[in-house]
């Protein structure tokens, strides 16, 4: 094959990488984006194989790898709930982090066989992707323990661990600037390898496994950057393209969901949060909570013309959005107005409220950001709020000693009635109680979301 078609083979997969992620900006569009991206990748493979710089007795081993890898992650993927998908992609993640860290060690080890002299370029790349993609591989693990429990997920602290960590940092320093202005040898680049993998880690570890989301995100900008620089170390443009795409798109994910929340990255990274509770029972002090049947509930709907129906984290763990779907239906049938509230961090993952609902086909024109929905509360009859918790707790509003006090919520306290359906009156991620559950015009329903929605589905029938 004619060498030339290759880059033109490149640049084609690397236009559709950027205009499928332009897709995946909508949920209804995002299926399509995800075919896109793979069949540029696709391309971007197939090409790579009729490059001549890449020796054809090794094709076996690659196609053997891919085989290996296809066959490995098809059934995890298919069969992982959509609570368990943050630690899906972390794993993914960190194997592709360790993937860009062999590349260099391979290309470092077959460099210094030659014993050419490097040009400085590819050098200081070849090390930078080494760290970078050492970091993201321990530290992706480490996530994935946390959030699979093979680890413990709380935040794991020590006296001291700021200093050890700043002496990681300055040792990966001091290696990396040894092999680019001293003697590139293979035992140097062996010891950065090993100290980079204990900074991912050490940096990880601190953590909360509560916020591991937003280090997942971070961590996946990390591996994009690292293989955009085994891009340069290969001379391959797609990978290059492709890599600063999954390094600028984690970027700008990890500062939404930051902002999202009102915090600082450097408050993720360093704060600990939910590693604290608040003082259990304080706010509950000579406050009533009216704990309804689903039978009241069901005669609530019964009189109202407009509901907002605010799902979070309980709505996936129940995975109620089928009979969510149901109760959509039957109160639509009634003339009733409904409306779905999708607060950008509800649940644990960027658009898991989305993906959950369009799975149970509730139309996207149904769904609401919260700057569109919040001035429509206040002529709402019922707002019915699914398992979330943090995101419509008016703490954030009012609270300043709240430690999610500025995080936009959604003003379901400001609908004539709110009513809320979890199990108990525990917490949700942040830690911290909901004065929303003993506001005069909230009533609970205490149950699995899932089983209180059937129930319901069934009540309203008799109302
Ligand atoms: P929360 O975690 O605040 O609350 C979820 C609530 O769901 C809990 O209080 C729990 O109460 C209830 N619940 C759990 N299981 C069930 C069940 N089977 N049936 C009914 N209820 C159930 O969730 P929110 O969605 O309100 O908020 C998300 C939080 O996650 C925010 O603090 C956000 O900052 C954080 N976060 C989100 C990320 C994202 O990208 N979406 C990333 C990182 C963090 P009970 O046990 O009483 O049932």
């Amino acid at each position: 094959m004619n060498q030339n078609w290759i880059p033109v083979g490149y640049l084609l997969a690397a236009i559709s990488f950027i205009l499928a992620l332009k897709l995946m900006k909508s949920p209804v569009t995002a299926r399509h984006g995800n075919w896109l991206a793979a069949g540029g990748m696709f391309i971007a493979i197939a090409l790579t194989f009729f490059d001549e710089g890449i020796a054809r007795e090794n094709f076996g081993w690659i196609i053997g790898a891919i085989l290996v890898g296809a066959a490995l992650s098809i059934l995890p993927s298919r069969s992982v709930p959509m609570t368990g998908m943050p630690q899906m992609v972390a794993l993914l993640n960190g194997l592709g982090g360790g993937a860009v860290a062999l590349v260099s060690l391979v290309e470092f080890i077959r460099q210094s066989s030659i014993g050419a002299d490097w040009p400085i370029v590819p050098l200081v790349t070849t090390v930078l992707s080494a760290i970078i993609g050492c970091i993201s591989f321990a530290g992706s693990l480490i996530a994935f323990g946390k959030l699979q429990e093979v680890l413990p997920s709380r935040a794991i602290v020590f006296p001291g661990q700021k200093a050890v960590n700043l002496v990681l940092l300055a040792s990966v320093a001091a290696l990396a600037v040894l092999i680019v202005a001293g003697k590139p040898l293979v035992v140097l680049f062996a010891a950065l390898v090993v100290v980079s993998l204990i900074v991912g880690v050490s940096i990880v570890i601190p953590i909360g496994g509560a916020d591991m989301p937003v280090v997942i995100s971070l961590l996946n900008s990390f591996t994009g950057t690292a293989a955009g620089l085994a891009g340069f170390v290969l001379a391959n443009t797609a990978l290059l393209i492709g890599g600063g795409l999954v390094g600028a798109s984690g970027l700008i994910l990890t500062i939404e969901m930051c902002r999202a929340m009102n915090r600082s990255l450097e408050n993720v990274i360093f704060g600990a949060f939910g590693a604290q509770s608040a003082a259990a029972g304080s706010l509950a002090e000579g406050k009533t909570v009216r704990n309804y049947s689903v039978e009241d509930a069901a005669i609530i709907f019964s009189n109202a013309d407009s509901v907002i129906i605010v799902p979070g984290y309980g709505m996936a763990v129940a995975q109620a959005q089928h009979v969510l779907k149901e109760l959509m239906t039957k109160l639509q049938a009634r003339g009733i107005d409904v409306k779905f509230a999708i607060h950008p961090v509800a649940g644990r993952m960027p658009g898991h409220m989305n993906v959950l609902l369009a799975e149970a086909d509730v139309p996207y024109e149904l769904l609401y950001d919260l700057d569109d929905i919040n001035t429509m509360f206040p002529e709402t009859d019922v707002a019915l709020v699914v398992g979330a918790n943090d995101v419509v707790n008016p703490a954030a509003r009012s609270d300043p000693s709240s430690q999610i006090y500025g995080m936009p919520i959604l003003d379901v306290d400001k609908a004539k009635t709110c009513i809320v359906i979890k199990r108990s009156m525990n917490t949700g991620f942040a830690g911290i109680e909901n004065e929303l559950f003993y506001l005069p015009n909230t009533v609970m329903v205490f149950g699995d979301a899932k089983g209180v929605i059937a129930k319901l589905n069934t009540a309203i029938d008799s109302y």
